[in-house]
């Protein structure tokens, strides 16, 4: 799967893209990213990407040309949907996540300062999305939340020993949450790991785990 992001700080993403997982899938080319910075798109003679807002107020607003320049540029290698970063979007979940993996590929826009303007989501957007009900300072830690969670879906991406099925959120849980996990030691600080894990027995251990769904 392909993922664009549209940025005016590509180095956020270098860390998190470069550990674990996602590091790992690009190796294995099940997913490619590819992150480019809105700025070297405006034609502005000092690269300006913002200004101040109509009517007033507070903040700058970005401007649309290096944005839907950015994006008619990156459409010509990636068909999938656009997405805007956006709290006033709608609430990102498991579901949507589920749904989103069905793209061969998606186009992230981050926002920054006061948002975009209006016209790049008309002429532009397909959907605007929201990681949650709080204002964060730009659309780059959505970015990256939405990409990792899609990823999730890929069938390659998590191996062969990891499984969906028992996640939280899934739908053989029935909406319950996974069970509590343990590991070693087998007690620390007095608190014990509950036998039955230690047992062996596979269908006493289903059982404690379904009972423990929270
Ligand atoms: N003035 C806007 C907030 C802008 S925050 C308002 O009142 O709604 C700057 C940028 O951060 C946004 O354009 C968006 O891309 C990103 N952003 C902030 N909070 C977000 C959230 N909860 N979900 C997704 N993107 C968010």
């Amino acid at each position: 799967m392909r993922f664009d992001i549209l940025t005016i700080f590509p180095k956020a993403f270098e860390s998190y893209f470069n550990e674990s997982m996602i590091k790992r899938a690009k190796a294995k080319k099940i997913i490619d990213i590819h992150v480019h910075d809105i700025r070297t798109f405006s034609k502005d003679k000092h690269k300006k990407v913002d200004h101040i807002p109509y009517g007033g107020g507070p903040g700058m607003v970005m401007t649309p040309q290096p944005i839907y320049d950015a994006i008619k540029y990156v459409k010509k290698f990636n068909k999938g949907p656009v997405l805007l970063m956006s709290p006033s979007g709608e609430t990102f979940t498991h579901k949507k996540a589920q749904k989103l993996a069905k793209n061969k590929g998606l186009i992230f826009i981050c926002g920054r300062y006061e948002g975009i303007d209006e016209r790049v989501k008309k002429l532009c957007v397909d959907e605007e999305i929201s990681i949650g009900e709080y204002v964060l300072t730009g659309g780059e830690m959505p970015a990256m939340v939405i990409l990792d969670a899609v990823s999730r879906f890929i069938p390659e991406f998590l191996g062969k020993e990891k499984s969906l099925e028992e996640e939280s959120f899934s739908e053989s849980l029935e909406g319950k949450k996974e069970y509590p996990q343990y590991t070693r030691p087998p007690s620390f600080k007095g608190l014990k790991v509950p036998e039955v894990l230690q047992s062996g027995h596979h269908g006493k251990i289903k059982e404690w785990r379904k009972k423990h769904l929270s």
